[in-house]
């Protein structure tokens, strides 16, 4: 194996090579979950677009309640009413009240609404017992958006509220980037799917659902997920299929074992290598090139590895394929107590993250084998710790790559 790229320099250049987002296509809002816009979605309406009663009540002059009280109610005409969805037909004159329902257009001619509460009704007429001002429980046509602004720009991830937003705004398709398709091969002659009688030296093939699921998080397409046997021809046959997609990504078979064929199959597919080898404990043996159509892989075999460097290396080139920054899968945390430190790797520390009033307090989840794929259950991030010499002390502030992003469900 060539020296070890520090993990910042490896993750530059994944970065590097998944620049730019993928092409835009429309999609419809109720399929926008997780989505990523291509452009900013300007609103060509106000919202609200009139102004509007924030109570059900009655609208009114608020000159005609000057002094009303409830020992000295005011009596108004109820002479109209506008209802939500139809607007009064007549313009409100002095002395009349206007039925309103919360969210109807206020009439012509009125500049208050008082509260039903605060009112009697008997035939055909209003009694008033509270002042109001001018503007009282009115919402102003454009007072959450007006026609024009720039309401969420290219980059942003559609969730619920954002896709509330876009329907507020009559944006029913938005242009977003193309889903990254991904192919994933589970390489390894010891694989078992989860339905297979345990045999002799089997192992369950967990990659095979981690990594998919790790994918779709991250707002991807997996287009296929293969297993495959540690044979030279098999593994190329399976490199050929998997560059076909925007993203390659094998596991196991990248290490420096006889039977480990993942980069020799990716440069028979025409994939070039852009580094092997990371200064980063667990996942040091992953592999990482780029071919005609995308970018490729190599994850070590590990469950744990396998799920720390997809995070590290390949959601981040996801994010960026789809325009997203993948600053929305990080936050700052303070070590709870001293990390020890290796010398010459960074360690993904599997950690609980606890908010605090100096921000997000990570405590390590306990063994940290990168065989032990339940150390990941209680996970809420990954700490990326650097390299060094002392441990890092408690207090100090570390990246933390978050296990719980919901985001790109599909
Ligand atoms: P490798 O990277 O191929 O040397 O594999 C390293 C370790 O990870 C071995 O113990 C493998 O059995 C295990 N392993 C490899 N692939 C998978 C997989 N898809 N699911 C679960 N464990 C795996
Ligand atoms: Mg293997």
């Amino acid at each position: 194996m060539p020296a070890l790229l520090p993990v910042a320099d490896a993750r530059a250049a994944v970065l590097a090579e998944a620049a730019g987002p993928l092409p835009a296509e429309r999609v419809p809002l109720d399929k926008g979950l997780g989505r990523v816009l291509a452009v900013s979605a300007v609103s060509s309406e106000d919202v609200p677009g009139w102004d509007n009663s924030a109570m059900d009540g009655y609208a009114v002059r608020a000159g005609d309640t000057t002094g009303a009280s409830a020992d000295a109610p005011r009596t108004l005409r109820l002479a109209g009413e506008s209802r939500a969805g139809t607007p009064a037909d007549a313009t409100l004159g002095a002395g009349e009240a206007f039925g309103v329902s919360t969210g109807a257009v206020v009439p012509d001619g009125a500049d208050a609404v008082v509260r039903a509460e605060d009112t009697t009704r008997s035939d055909g007429e209003v009694s008033i017992s509270v002042e109001v001002e001018p503007g009282r429980d009115i919402r102003r046509a454009g007072e959450d958006i007006r026609s024009g602004d720039e309401v969420l720009g290219a980059g942003s991830v559609l969730g619920s509220a954002e896709i509330g937003v876009l329907a507020s705004i009559g944006i029913a398709e938005p242009e977003c980037a193309r889903r990254p398709t991904v192919a994933i091969v589970a390489t390894g002659d010891e694989l078992l799917a989860p339905s297979e009688p345990m045999r002799a030296g089997g192992v369950r093939n967990s990659n095979a659902f981690t990594l998919p699921a790790l994918a779709r998080l991250a707002g991807a397409e997996v287009v296929s997920v293969e297993r495959c046997p540690d044979d030279v021809q098999a593994t190329r046959d399976a490199a050929a299929r998997a560059t076909q997609a925007d993203v390659a990504v094998f596991c196991g078979g990248v290490s420096v074992g006889d039977h480990d064929h993942v980069k020799e199959a990716f440069a028979a597919a025409g994939a070039e290598e852009r580094f092997w080898g990371v200064a980063l404990r667990p996942g040091k043996p992953t592999w990482f090139g780029t071919h005609e159509r995308g970018l490729a892989f190599g994850l070590p075999g590990n469950p744990v590895s396998a799920v720390v460097t997809f995070i590290l290396f390949v959601r981040p080139a996801l994010r960026a394929l789809q325009g997203a920054s993948s600053d929305l899968d990080t936050v700052e945390a303070m070590l709870a107590g001293d990390v020890p430190r290796m010398e010459r790797r960074d360690q993904a520390v599997r950690c609980g993250l606890s908010a605090t009033d100096q921000g997000w307090l990570a405590t390590p989840t306990g063994p940290q084998g990168s065989h032990v794929l339940t150390s990941m259950l209680g996970a809420d991030a990954l700490l990326v710790v650097e390299a060094g010499t002392e441990p890092a002390p408690a207090g100090s502030k570390v990246r933390a790559e978050l296990l719980r992003v919901p985001s790109g469900i599909e």
